[in-house]
């Protein structure tokens, strides 16, 4: 037997021993009966469930799961045979983990911090825009502990830079740590745990995907094996020696078709495109993308720290804080111009007043951005304008939150050493505008005022006015006074079979792409994700039925979807590819809708948690009863239009209902109302039920809730 699959075998002997073991002891101290459950999703073991299709509930399921485990191990002299015991590994990796949340008071979930250990389903969800966006480009596992602490964290800092979201397993945790490398969900860099086997909860994202955004249904071993090959741009980094279990845990890798490259030199053992050596660290980083296909649009700018993505999540602390530009205590604004091509040089950067090494720690600033170009158009001020809030953040050391006139920028000491100042800031905008906007931009130029007197002028006498032009065209931009929609398939790298159709009163389900957006994309790229859809061929206005629209979407989805209406979510409601903000559903007792988002973890009224709610649809699948959505689609008056409008909502979560006040204060009063209304309503329905018992009636007969539809449907 070679080298290799002996090793295999090896590591996934143990492994399926210590699970059996671990699987006995735990029955033996609880009982079989002990519920047992990964945090916050609805996809219950996701190996197990994904590959076999049995639901692991309690821990008396786990001994047949031990079974098919072991039944994954032959022994035979075959790498393909090898690589399934690799899956048998992942499988008793995840049993391994998902035992240690059997005990509630357990060490594992006491050191469970956000980030560590198990990825939630609406985190999964949360980052299906960046990696189809390619903000994201690829995920890294980096495991082991490397010889040289220095090293790991050179590696992984590299990642960083360049966007991809790495998890880290082992001692590189804390070598990396050692090294300064800054950790957290929202760096992109993620310590999942010591144990080898924690390198499973990386796996269950890239199986959860599948689950969520491709439509793969469980037990389809296949077609999972082929989603997270070709549509998962995952890759494993090994550092130091390594054991059977890892290289068996290597084996599971490679069988979900993500190559492994190790640090030691393996000779004739290697596995071209699959297992590679790569013993010099400066080459790790370029050998792994190039293996996995990785291409990473590279910035260059003229600026002394990093930018990239990764630091879009970057907290600065006040103890870290170097000067501070703040809507509190400052004028500040931000505001992008459309000018005659006559009246913008291209590439000027002025600084009007003082720059933040002059001594103070607080500043006005107006940042004014003056664009001109021949397809230039006013609409496209604000899709440019909201992205600075992007680029900022992506200077490493810079800290932006907020818009237009209220917004906060902190710059952190760090940066300021490293020699940061303004005019960098006015070249990261001429930089990124005069490339991701070259379509439309072809001069730019970039005044940041922090002379206070000048600030506050350029607020008042041009920022303010623009602003309040910008915000009557929105208010009067409706579903008829435009004669176009737009298709969005940006999703389908994940989502197949998955269309959004756009319209100036119903925005992208996640959130990110409104009607300007899919505009501005069909403008810069007009063979890219947004089409537009002429407004033709109007079959039924109570639904938002149109030809033209189901037309695009079976083109748009080679033919898996033939019908959607834009306004209901009863009759062909819109597809959900996954990454929603929000997802509604009808709650069968008081025929009203609820709505629950990716952030409340709580129950609904419907029995079931966002993740479980959000399981019901996806994958580009039309769910009548069920629908993903954008945040502020709620406050539009389409929203439920086929149903009776925003009246039928029962419920939402107050973290929600905060979020989207606001809107409704502003445009529809009356939205408020309606939902203070049902929300006391639904509190009488939930005295007289008890909720749980309705979601599991929901839960396990859909059978209700198609008579529920029925009904509903002959209301109107
Ligand atoms: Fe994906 Fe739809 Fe958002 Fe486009 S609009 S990025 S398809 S969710
Ligand atoms: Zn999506």
């Amino acid at each position: 037997m070679s080298v290799l699959t002996d090793l295999i075998y090896g590591g996934s002997h143990a492994v399926a021993g210590l699970t059996e073991g671990a699987v006995n002891d735990a029955i033996a101290k609880y009982g079989a009966d002990h519920p047992i459950a990964f945090p916050d999703t609805a996809y219950f073991f996701p190996t197990i469930y994904a590959a076999t299709g049995v639901k692991v509930k309690t821990l008396g399921d786990l001994p047949a799961c031990v079974g098919v485990l072991k039944s994954l191990i032959t022994d035979q002299e075959d790498l393909g045979q090898a690589l399934n015991a690799g899956l048998a590994t992942a499988v008793g990796a995840e049993i391994l983990e998902g035992l240690k949340f059997a005990e509630p008071k357990d060490a594992y979930e006491q050191a469970a911090v956000p980030g560590i250990g198990f990825v939630p389903d609406p985190v999964i969800r949360s980052l299906g825009v960046p990696l189809v966006t390619g903000d994201i480009p690829g995920v890294a596992v980096v495991l082991g502990k490397a010889e040289n602490g220095e090293d790991v964290a050179k590696v992984v800092k590299d990642y960083q830079s360049k966007g991809i979201m790495t998890f880290m397993v082992g001692e590189v945790i804390e070598q990396c740590a050692e090294a300064g490398v800054k950790m957290g969900l929202e760096l992109r860099v993620i310590p999942l745990g010591h144990d080898v086997t924690a390198v499973i909860h990386v796996v269950t994202v890239a199986i959860r995907a599948a689950l969520i955004f491709g439509n793969v249904q469980p037990g389809d071993l296949a077609g999972l094996l082929k989603y997270t090959k070709e549509r998962v741009p995952a890759f494993v980094n090994t550092f130091g020696a390594i054991d059977n279990v890892v290289v068996s845990a290597g084996a599971g890798a490679i069988a979900l078709g993500f190559p492994v490259v190790v640090d030691i030199d393996l000779g004739e053992n290697q596995v071209p495109g699959a297992l590679e050596s790569c013993t010099d660290h400066n080459e790790t980083v370029k050998k792994s993308l190039e293996l996995r296909g990785i291409k990473i649009k590279s910035k260059e700018l003229p600026i002394p720290v990093a930018f990239a993505a990764a630091f879009e999540g970057e907290i600065i602390r006040k103890a870290d804080m170097k000067v501070e530009f703040w809507s509190a205590k400052n004028t500040t604004c931000e505001l992008v111009l459309m000018k005659n091509m006559d009246e913008v040089e291209d590439h000027k950067l002025v600084i009007d007043g003082p720059d933040i090494d002059s001594g103070d720690l607080e500043y006005a600033l107006a940042t004014c951005v003056y664009v001109a170009g021949k397809k230039m158009q006013a609409d496209f001020e604000s899709v440019i304008e909201r992205k600075i809030h992007a680029w900022f953040n992506y200077m490493e050391g810079v800290m932006h939150t907020g818009q237009r006139n209220q917004f906060r920028i902190r710059i952190s000491k760090d940066a300021y050493d490293k020699g940061l100042r303004l005019t960098h800031f006015a070249e990261v905008l001429y930089h990124m505008i005069t490339d991701e906007f070259d379509a439309v931009v072809d001069k730019c130029e970039v005044h940041l005022i922090t002379d206070p007197v000048k600030a506050t002028a350029f607020l008042n006498d041009v920022a303010i006015p623009r602003y309040n032009m910008r915000d009557d065209r929105l208010a009067s931009m409706t579903d008829e006074s435009v004669d176009r929609f737009f298709t969005c398939i940006l999703c389908q790298s994940f989502a197949p079979a998955h269309c959004c159709v756009v319209t100036p009163e119903r925005l992208g389900l996640c959130g990110a792409v409104s009607w300007l957006d899919a505009k501005a994309t069909y403008e810069l790229n007009p063979n890219g994700p947004s089409q537009p859809i002429m407004k033709e061929g109007c079959l039924d206005e109570r639904t938002g039925r149109y030809t033209t629209v189901n037309d695009a979407i079976k083109d748009a989805t080679h033919g898996a979807v033939e019908e959607v209406t834009l306004y209901s979510i009863m009759e062909d409601p819109m597809t959900s590819c996954g990454c929603f903000e929000c997802i509604c559903g009808i709650e069968p007792c008081s025929m009203g809708v609820v709505i629950t988002c990716r952030e409340y973890a709580g129950i609904t009224p419907l029995g079931m948690t966002f993740s479980e709610m959000a399981s019901m649809t996806g994958g580009g699948v039309q769910t009548p009863g069920f629908m993903g959505h954008g945040k502020h689609y709620i406050a539009s008056h389409k929203f439920l239009k086929a149903e009776g409008g925003v009246g039928r909502l029962v419920w939402l979560p107050k973290e929600l209902k905060d979020q989207i006040r606001p809107y409704w204060q502003k445009a529809k009063p009356y939205l408020a109302f309606g939902i203070e209304c049902g929300k006391a309503f639904v509190q009488v329905v939930a005295a007289a039920y008890s909720i749980y018992i309705y979601g599991r009636i929901i839960q396990d007969s859909m059978h209700g809730i198609k008579d529920s539809l029925n009904w509903f449907k002959g209301l109107n």
